[in-house]
């Protein structure tokens, strides 16, 4: 048993006080976003009580006082992510922007013929933009494929490296399965042979402590409504040589040094990714939300949702005709699964008069539930605020459903 005091823990979050269809609220859709604690509510309810104001160019107080929380948030998030200087972190909307950002930069140093790999476990938002990259510059996309068990086929992403490639994308953790990509391995063979990597850190970043200097990766992207902060927030690390190398994402204010109607220069990092006013009280109750998780200790979390990860499973997989998709070795956090016979929409529903949040559908990940035939899963996805009652209860509901649907 891990030394985490889940008691006292739950009593941060006011939402999981809540009943749901007469039923206490069993929330397991964190992978889709987690919940918030007080302490961060609390972050969120002070700034627009004391000091809501422009940041950046304001020389009277309440400005000050924004702009200092706001860069000490980014203090906060370079130090939580081992980053080696506070210009390589880019204050962003979330995960989707952060990718696009990276993605639209490389127009300009992408060529015809260039080659892109992406993982075939990939979120639509690590697709997506590199489809649409693709077509602008006449690159080429390539898939590493994955096994039944929902890991990557590590012997053919080294076989489609080469000296075309230019970019490799994958996620740390897959959202729709949960596997804990080999990203260390990833990334030191993409630049053995030339290529940059993004690693999309969304829904890794809440269970694993990633270090930005020891994966020495070139960028990394994270969402804090998936961390206990608040949502239309996130990160984009980036490697102070490639923001160099990238263009302006947005053009605006903010992102400038001097503009005429001739010719305009651009501010140095971060700012010059940073256009526009930001989401300054968002910014900074995503560095009171790392605090938090820091606060309990991201080790302690690692541990206890492993048990957690693992209690599920064995529980889940002893009901009869339910398949979990995604058996990797290296797992966290979510459990993905069907009873054959029955849509996972009508488990959601039932799940859901018995107060239990979970996720039904593709997640956004239809090359995977293509991969396996399938249109969707029940996906229960697991924080450190949840426990192994709550796990019964899931799992007396899965019987439940399966009795009524069968
Ligand atoms: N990638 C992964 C792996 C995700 O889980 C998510 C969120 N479901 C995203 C990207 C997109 O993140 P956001 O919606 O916060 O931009």
């Amino acid at each position: 048993e891990v030394g985490l005091d889940i008691q006292k823990i739950r009593k941060d979050f006011p939402i999981l006080q809540r009943e749901v269809n007469g039923k206490p609220l069993v929330y397991l859709d964190n992978a889709a976003t987690s919940q918030t604690p007080q302490q961060v509510i609390d972050v969120i309810v002070d700034y627009y009580h004391r000091y809501n104001a422009n940041i950046h160019r304001g020389v009277h107080t309440l400005s000050q006082e924004a702009t200092d929380a706001y860069e000490a948030a980014r203090g906060t998030i370079q130090k939580h992510f081992n980053i080696a200087k506070a210009h390589e972190v880019i204050l962003t909307s979330g995960t989707t922007h952060s990718i696009n950002l990276v993605a639209s930069g490389f127009t300009s140093l992408l060529k015809e013929g260039d080659e892109i790999l992406v993982s075939a476990m990939e979120h639509h938002s690590n697709i997506v933009p590199w489809q649409m990259l693709c077509e602008r510059t006449g690159g080429v996309l390539k898939v590493i494929p994955m096994n039944e068990n929902g890991e990557l086929v590590m012997t053919e992403f080294h076989n489609l490296l080469s000296d075309k490639t230019k970019l490799v994308f994958c996620n740390h953790v897959s959202n729709a399965l949960g596997t804990v990509n080999p990203i260390a391995e990833i990334i030191e063979a993409s630049h053995k042979a030339g290529a940059a990597v993004l690693v999309d850190g969304a829904q890794a970043a809440a269970h694993i402590k990633a270090d930005m200097q020891a994966l020495d990766v070139d960028f990394y992207t994270a969402s804090a409504h998936k961390m206990c902060g608040p949502t239309g927030v996130g990160m984009l690390y980036g490697k102070e040589e490639w923001l160099t190398k990238l263009p302006p994402y947005q053009g605006g204010g903010e992102m400038i040094a001097e503009v005429t109607f001739e010719k305009t220069t651009y501010a140095d990092l971060p700012h010059k990714f940073e256009a526009g006013t930001p989401n300054i009280c968002g910014g900074i109750a995503f560095g009171a939300a790392l605090d938090y998780l820091n606060g309990i200790g991201m080790e302690t979390i690692v541990q206890y949702e492993e048990e957690l990860l693992n209690y599920a499973t064995e529980q889940l997989l002893a009901i009869d005709v339910l398949k979990i998709y995604g058996t990797a070795e290296h797992k966290t956090s979510v459990i993905s699964f069907n009873i054959e016979g029955i849509h996972p929409y009508d488990i959601g529903t039932i799940l859901d008069k018995l107060g239990i949040a979970v996720r039904t559908g593709h997640h956004c990940a239809q090359p995977i539930m293509d991969f396996y035939g399938i249109p969707g899963t029940v996906r229960a996805s697991f924080s450190f605020y949840n426990t192994k009652e709550e796990v019964d209860v899931l799992v007396a509901g899965v019987k439940r459903a399966r009795n009524m649907l069968l």
